[in-house]
């Protein structure tokens, strides 16, 4: 089957043909419907060789809907044909966290020495993936599986943020998106679906804030010098109860300071990796920072619920697993819109 692989440290991914994996007991075997496109591959790529712990070559991918191929032995409860998504957090399955559904943060990863498939083990970027575990599964119900994969990740993780600061979000508060693309625009919609919050998002690219405008954004502002003043004249001078940060720049991380309430938070999602000065003075009073991992299990879920009800859809523009390499490149130079996913 044909597969996109990291092949090489701070390279380009190849499509190389590799054979179809069989499964072993416990596990599954999807035929891919989708698998998104992330900014967190393009990260991976640029990293040098030792910054993760990932072992080459593997397939890319950790964003994957697809159907049920076939079950290893003792996988009960799972039907040939079924749609599914893939959970991406791989974890150990058996620490507290794991057991709690929050694989994303298992306390194990550093001996697992990877993150989930497409992430140092094979993913979903090939005709099949190999599942290790049927608790990975999640049903997609009547979701079309080859556009509904950037809910597990692009949604997950924006769901997972958004959630844990709910509480902030009461009427006449704000919420700020800065970075409307795979991840922000999942935000943006399900900031409109899960509270009364205005709703603030600022990109630097046109064509994204013109989808955040579409997607029900309050308010889209340019990204420049004067964007902070303009988020504290929206708010009456408050600033955002919730910043979101889907880039981590330095900028941005900076917008996000100066945009943040007091009594907010700001989640940093984005993996530019810069650093937020935090100090008095640096930061408003009692705002909270917080650096974001994905998402749980019963939150992918959830989120699923979300897209059943037809309260979010992820807004995905799809290509051939062949054109990969000239899909990253387009991502890579911010000339995509929404998700883009690769059907194989
Ligand atoms: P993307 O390229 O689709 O979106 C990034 C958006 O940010 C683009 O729309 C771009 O125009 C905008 N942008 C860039 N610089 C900006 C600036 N200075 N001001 C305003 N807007 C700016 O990427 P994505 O797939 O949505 O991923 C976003 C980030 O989140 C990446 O760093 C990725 O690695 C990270 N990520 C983190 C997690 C996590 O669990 N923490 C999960 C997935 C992705
Ligand atoms: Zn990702």
């Amino acid at each position: 089957m044909r597969a996109v692989r990291m092949t090489a440290w701070q390279g380009e991914p190849e499509i190389l043909d590799i054979p179809v994996p069989e499964p072993g007991p416990g596990q599954a075997l999807v035929k891919v419907a989708g698998a998104g496109v992330c900014h967190s591959d393009l990260h991976i790529m640029e990293w040098p060789e030792g910054l993760l712990q990932y072992e080459l070559p593997f397939t890319l991918g950790h964003e994957v809907t697809g159907w049920i191929e076939r079950t290893g032995p003792g996988v009960r409860g799972w039907g040939e044909g079924e749609a599914v998504a893939v959970y991406g957090a791989w974890g150990c399955g058996r620490c507290h966290r794991c057991v709690q559904g929050m694989e994303n943060y298992c306390e194990q990863t550093s001996a697992i020495k990877s993150s989930g498939g497409g992430l140092g083990l094979d993913g979903g970027m090939a005709e099949y993936m190999l599942v290790p575990s049927s608790r990975f599964l999640v049903p997609l119900g009547d979701l079309d599986p080859r556009t509904a994969a950037p809910l597990t990740d692009a949604g997950l993780t924006s769901y997972h943020a958004i959630k844990r600061s709910l509480h902030r979000l009461v009427p006449g508060s704000a919420a700020l998106v800065i970075g409307v693309g795979g991840l922000g625009h999942m935000a943006v919609e399900l900031l409109k679906a899960l509270s009364p919050a205005t709703v603030i998002a600022v990109d630097t690219a046109a064509g994204k804030r013109d989808l955040a405008k579409r997607l029900g954004a309050d308010h889209v502002l340019t990204g420049g010098q004067d964007t902070a003043l303009q988020v504290r004249d929206l708010t009456g001078g408050r600033g955002a109860e919730l910043v979101l940060d889907f880039v981590g720049g330095q900028q941005t991380l900076a917008l996000a300071a100066a945009c943040a309430s007091s009594l907010g938070e700001v989640a940093i999602v984005g993996m530019a990796g810069d650093e937020l000065p935090v100090g008095v003075g640096r930061l408003p009073f009692e705002c909270s920072v917080s650096v974001l991992y994905w998402g749980s299990r019963p939150e992918l879920m959830e989120v699923i619920a979300l897209a059943q009800q037809r309260r979010i859809t992820p807004q995905v523009e799809t290509f051939p697993l062949e054109q990969a390499p000239e899909v990253y490149r387009r991502l890579r130079e911010g000339r995509l819109t929404g998700r883009a996913v690769l059907l194989p």
